[in-house]
C-alpha cells in the first residue's frame, strides 16, 4: 500500500500561508514561519516530554523520587502489578497531554498528516537520548485494518515510522504485520474490553522476522493493549525480542477507564 510522501516545500508554503493565513491549533497565535504549520515554537517547545527517571517496563514517569532512592530504574507499581507480556519494554516520549494530545488527534483524525514530520523529530530526539538506536533490526509500524487504511488515506503510525527510522542505523522500515480484522479504536473501548477488542486481531507475512529485534511503533499508548497484541503476532513470528515506541503514553489511571 502507498503512503503518501510528506515533502515540504518552504516556497510553496509561505505563499500559501500569505494568502491563507495559519494559526497555532493551540494558543491562535498568526504562525509566520513554517517550522510545524500546526502549532507555534513556543506552544511546540513547552510540551512536555519524558524524562528519566521512568519505569523501565511501561516507561511512565516516576511521579515521585520519594523512597526510590537508587532503585531509579525500579517498574512502577502498575507493572509490578501486572507485568508486560510479548514486549520487551515500551517507551513513550511525551505523555499524552496538552499540545502533545491535540497534535496526535489532529494526525489521526483531523488529516493532517504533515503532523508525522515534528512527531518523528520528536520520536528521534527521544530515541537519540534515551535508547540503544543500534538495538534493532526492524522498525514495525501498527498497522490498521484496509478499510480503515482507505477511509483515512494513510496510516499514521506507517508514517511515525518512517520520520523516526533515521535515528535507528541498523533497522530498516517492515510492513510484514498486518491487522486481519478491523477493531474499534481503543480510546473508544471501555478499559477491561479493550484486550478483547483486539485478540487475534494480527498477523505476519512471510518468515523474515524469525530471530530478529523489532521496534514496534505506535502513536499513542493507552493500556498497551494493542501493542501487546502485536509483539503476540511477532513472537509467533518468531522475532527474538519486541520493543515499542510511541510518541505519546496515557497515565495509568486514564488508561484503566
Ligand atoms: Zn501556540
Ligand atoms: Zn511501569
Amino acid at each position: 500500500m502507498a503512503e503518501p510522501h510528506l515533502t515540504s516545500n518552504p516556497w510553496a508554503l509561505a505563499a500559501k500561508n500569505l494568502c491563507f493565513p495559519i494559526f497555532c491549533l493551540n494558543c491562535r497565535e498568526r504562525l509566520l514561519t513554517e517550522e510545524n504549520g500546526y502549532f507555534c515554537p513556543t506552544c511546540w517547545e513547552l510540551a512536555s516530554r519524558i524524562e528519566p527517571p521512568l519505569c523501565p517496563s511501561c516507561g511512565r514517569p516516576h511521579t515521585t523520587m520519594v523512597g526510590l532512592g537508587s532503585r531509579r530504574n525500579f517498574p512502577c507499581a502498575e507493572c509490578r502489578e501486572h507485568p508486560l507480556e510479548a514486549v520487551g519494554r515500551i517507551y513513550g516520549a511525551a505523555m499524552y497531554e496538552g499540545v502533545i494530545a491535540e497534535a496526535i488527534q489532529a494526525l489521526k483524525f483531523h488529516d493532517k498528516h504533515r503532523l508525522a514530520i515534528p512527531l518523528g523529530e520528536l520520536l528521534r530526539e527521544f530515541a537519540a537520548e534515551h535508547m540503544a538506536v543500534e538495538a534493532y533490526d526492524f522498525i514495525i509500524p501498527v498497522p490498521l485494518h484496509r478499510v480503515r487504511f482507505r477511509e483515512r488515506g494513510y496510516n499514521q503510525s506507517a508514517l511515525l515510522a518512517e520520520e523516526c527510522a533515521a535515528a535507528f542505523p541498523k533497522a530498516r522500515v517492515c510492513h510484514d504485520l498486518k491487522r486481519i480484522r478491523p477493531t474499534r479504536t481503543q480510546s473508544k473501548v471501555v478499559g477491561d474490553k479493550r484486550a478483547d477488542n483486539v485478540r487475534g486481531a494480527f498477523a505476519v507475512t512471510g518468515d523474515q522476522l524469525a530471530g530478529t529485534r523489532i521496534l514496534l511503533v505506535d502513536d499513542v499508548v493507552t493500556s498497551g493493549g494493542t501493542v501487546i497484541e502485536c509483539a503476540r503476532a511477532l513472537r509467533r513470528a518468531k522475532a527474538a525480542h519486541v520493543d515499542v515506541l510511541a510518541v505519546a503514553l496515557v497515565e495509568h489511571r486514564a488508561a484503566r477507564t
